[in-house]
């Protein structure tokens, strides 16, 4: 395939600039444009790369008379219209493996934030008040942690939180028992998982089997003080049964990374005192946006040789 001009329209790290330019690709970097800016500027690329503040929408395909190939900075390509790219036979491409360690780490951080109220404590202790009596937590060590999910970020999450003396219990359409034993995750089908898990974490795409997969039937079948940690997509916990659970007691916290609506604006939710929360950082660690620039780059390269 011939690359020629390329237009980053999010703010990407520079490596994927620097790989770019040394096979003589004209490499134009244009970010925060407007949609009718987006549609005007794309008629003069064939290679798009974006992370997930541009929507890459029909209109935009269909104004990219050259566009050849869209490229996502990331893993998930929500932001993108797939379906018209397939039909415009535009090649529509990720990073998958980028981000993989820095939303592991982030999960990790949400489960043992519910565990130990870190982030209360140090809210009030830097309110000027030195309270050692509310913030008592709990020990992770022999807890069981459900990952509904095994893929990458999935079995980094549970060879990390083994460590900690988790017992991790996993579900996964299209992973076999014997691959989950592999990582050391006791498969289970979601049924079972429900009454056994002390803290569950998705790691799924959001899909309609994954759709408002933790929701108010699947909560009531948890265990009582069940903490639910959603570092995947926004969408996959239905947050309005998630906030009666934890307003119940049925759920005994969360720790959430991304939401149905982003930026979201559901204040009880964000507000309630037995919730950690992050705006969609999973990605952001200087490490994961120079591997995604360089992953999404070098997948351009590959196409060009094929
Ligand atoms: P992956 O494709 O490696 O793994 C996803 C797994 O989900 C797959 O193994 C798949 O078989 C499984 N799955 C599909 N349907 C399922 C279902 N109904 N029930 C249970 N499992 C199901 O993806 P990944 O790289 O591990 O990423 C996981 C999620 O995390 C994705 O949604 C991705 O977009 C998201 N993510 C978020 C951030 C962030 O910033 N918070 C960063 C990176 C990735």
């Amino acid at each position: 395939m011939n690359i020629s001009k390329v237009l980053i329209s999010d703010a990407l790290d520079k490596a994927a600039v620097d790989i770019l330019l040394k096979r003589n690709i004209i490499v134009d970097v244009k970010t925060k444009l407007t949609p009718a800016e987006l549609i005007e500027t794309i008629k003069d690329y064939d290679a798009l790369i974006v992370r997930s503040a541009t929507r890459v929408t029909k209109e935009v395909i269909e104004a990219g008379k050259k566009l050849k190939v869209i490229g996502r900075a990331g893993v998930g390509v929500d932001n993108i219209d797939v379906e018209t790219a397939t039909k415009n036979r535009v090649l529509v491409i990720n990073a998958p493996g980028g981000n993989t360690i820095a939303a592991a780490e982030l999960t990790c951080i949400m489960v043992l934030s519910l565990a130990r109220p870190v982030v209360a404590a140090c809210s009030k202790l830097k309110s000027g008040v030195w309270d050692k009596e509310s913030f008592k937590g709990s020990e992770v060590l022999d807890k069981t942690l459900a990952i509904i999910g095994l893929g990458r970020i999935g079995r980094e999450v549970a060879r990390r939180m083994q460590a900690f003396g988790m017992r991790t219990i996993g579900y996964d359409p299209f992973v076999t028992p014997d691959v989950a034993q592999s990582f050391g995750v006791e498969f289970m089908e979601l049924e079972k998982i429900w009454p056994l898990a002390d803290y569950i974490t998705l790691h799924v795409p959001l899909i309609e089997s994954t759709r408002g997969l933790i929701n108010s039937v699947t909560l009531n079948k948890c265990k009582k003080g069940v903490k639910i940690i959603n570092c995947s997509r926004g969408g996959t916990v239905d947050e309005k049964s998630l906030l009666e659970a934890l307003n119940s007691g049925q759920a005994g916290g969360a720790g959430l990374d991304v939401f149905e609506e982003e930026p979201c604006k559901f204040t009880e939710l964000l507000e309630h005192p037995k919730v950690v929360c992050t705006p969609h950082l999973g990605a952001s660690t200087k490490e994961a946006q120079i591997k995604v620039a360089e992953e999404i780059s070098f997948q351009f390269l590959t196409l060009m040789d094929s």
